[in-house]
């Protein structure tokens, strides 16, 4: 039996001094208690309690060399030794920008940032300036970062029947605090529905500046788009004179180095990437044509921050772009298969202790779902699942040594080996035996 007594005092310590005890929101919800980390190193991690765990929540998924990757840290330091940062430029900032304009198609020039919120707030600013218009469509279940400009709820699954667009009441903020009107030029509709986004892009396309997407749902269950999906969205958003964001601060770098675009061949006007980017240390970029990004340059478009492009962050990207692209990228087709190994075990596993429960896995990602549906590919679908045994669940694996996302989400990293893949599946059979009955 694990004990958490170490981090459950210092979270009530944290919560004196720190607001809600934890620097993001999202993590407060770790059960029993939001765990803190001594070490991690690799695919492990260490709390103050001395747990260990195999890690599949790899930091809501930036750590794709997993944990202190050697060659990340030696070009980190080495940075570190001419300065962190300087405010005036230096040649990193060529080097990655060239790179990300090799590696990503939808790339002919780029911009830097330090999140993916940051990243989205540019792609939807240069939009509504490329176009002159105001209005952006997004979509139920997708996440594009915490600005008040998107930043929505996900609605209750029979709120993600109807089309939202028409007033701006009907579109649900994400946060108590959020100035009124903020989302008034956000449309709101259901993800993978051709019929509705032509129909409403047909309608309003003389308003609408931008549609992004998360080209995978992947913060809502790792759905695939249906065949044609994003093509059709490409088509009318170009005929319409509406710019196409492909939203991969998750995808970019990890299902591929072109991102989840360069892999499926459809080429939006913006690509945002963050996350994976950087291997760890903060970064992101927009990516886009060049008619597009040269709104920056023109000074048209604002783009700021004070530590945007820094030296130590354009290494780390820098040196996790060239480590995934070595050897004709075969880490992801070796994260790929890890990941397939992994969800097919717990496919399996599900079958052998008769619970009803899903694996969306379209690449180094997946999501683990508890379900009497045999198919999610549809928000509407994902609400229904289990998300309280889900969360049971990953609180029991923790008990295991298998640190997990709370929501569903798991993460494989180039250093994940079958050994731990294993080991993981035993855990995961010791703790579908455990789950209570009502929970299974
Ligand atoms: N876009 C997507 C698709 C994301 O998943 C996230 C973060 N989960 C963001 C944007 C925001 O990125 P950040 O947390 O770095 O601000």
């Amino acid at each position: 039996m694990k004990t958490y007594n170490v981090s459950e005092s210092k979270f009530a310590e944290s919560k004196k001094y720190l607001s809600g005890g934890v620097s993001s929101s999202l993590r407060a919800s770790m059960k029993p208690v939001p765990i803190f980390a001594e070490s991690a190193s690799g695919t492990q991690i260490r709390d103050v309690d001395g747990n260990e765990y195999i890690d599949y929540m790899l930091a809501y998924g930036p750590l794709i060399l997993g944990h202190s990757h050697p060659v990340l840290m030696q070009r980190i330091v080495e940075s570190m030794q001419v300065g962190f940062t300087y405010g005036i430029q230096h040649e990193g900032e060529i080097e990655l920008a060239r790179l990300l304009t090799e590696v990503l198609p939808a790339a002919e020039q780029v911009a830097f940032s330090g999140s993916g919120t940051e990243a989205v707030m540019l792609a939807l600013r240069l939009a509504k300036a490329y176009t002159g218009k105001r209005k952006v469509v997004r979509f139920h279940g997708h996440y594009h970062g915490w600005s008040d400009s998107i930043f929505t709820s996900f609605p209750s699954s029979d709120m993600s029947q109807k089309p939202l667009f028409e007033h701006e009441s009907d579109v649900p903020p994400g946060t108590a605090g959020q100035s009124e009107g903020s989302l008034q030029d956000v449309l709101l509709l259901p993800w993978n529905e051709p019929e509705l986004l032509e129909q409403v892009l047909r309608t309003h396309h003389q308003d609408i500046a931008a549609v992004i997407t998360e080209p995978i749902m992947c913060n809502s269950g790792c759905i695939m788009p249906l065949p044609g999906y994003l093509e059709n969205m490409r088509k009318w958003t170009k005929a319409l004179g509406i710019v196409l964001i492909f939203d991969e601060v998750i995808t970019g770098f990890r299902l591929s180095n072109g991102g989840a675009h360069g892999k499926f061949g459809i080429i939006p006007d913006l690509v945002t990437v963050g996350k994976a980017l950087g291997g760890g240390i903060a970064i992101s970029a927009v990516g886009g044509s060049r008619s597009i990004m040269e709104l920056v340059e023109s000074a048209k478009v604002s783009h700021l921050g004070t530590l945007n492009g820094n030296r130590v962050s354009t290494t780390a990207a820098i040196t996790t772009i060239r480590e995934l692209s070595k050897n004709n990228g075969h880490l992801y087709q070796q994260m790929e298969a890890t990941a397939g190994k992994l969800a097919e075990g717990i496919r399996s596993l599900f079958r052998k202790h008769d619970i009803p429960g899903l694996v969306n896995q379209p690449g180094p990602m997946f999501h683990v779902m508890f379900t009497e549906l045999t198919e999610v590919n549809h928000f509407d679908h994902f609400q229904k699942r289990d998300a309280d045994a889900y969360t049971r669940f990953a609180e029991l694996l923790m008990e295991e040594g298998v640190l997990v996302r709370p929501n569903g989400l798991w993460y494989v990293s180039a250093v994940h080996s079958d050994r731990e893949v294993d080991e993981t599946l035993k855990a995961i059979d010791r703790v579908l035996e455990q789950l209570p009955n009502h929970e299974r």
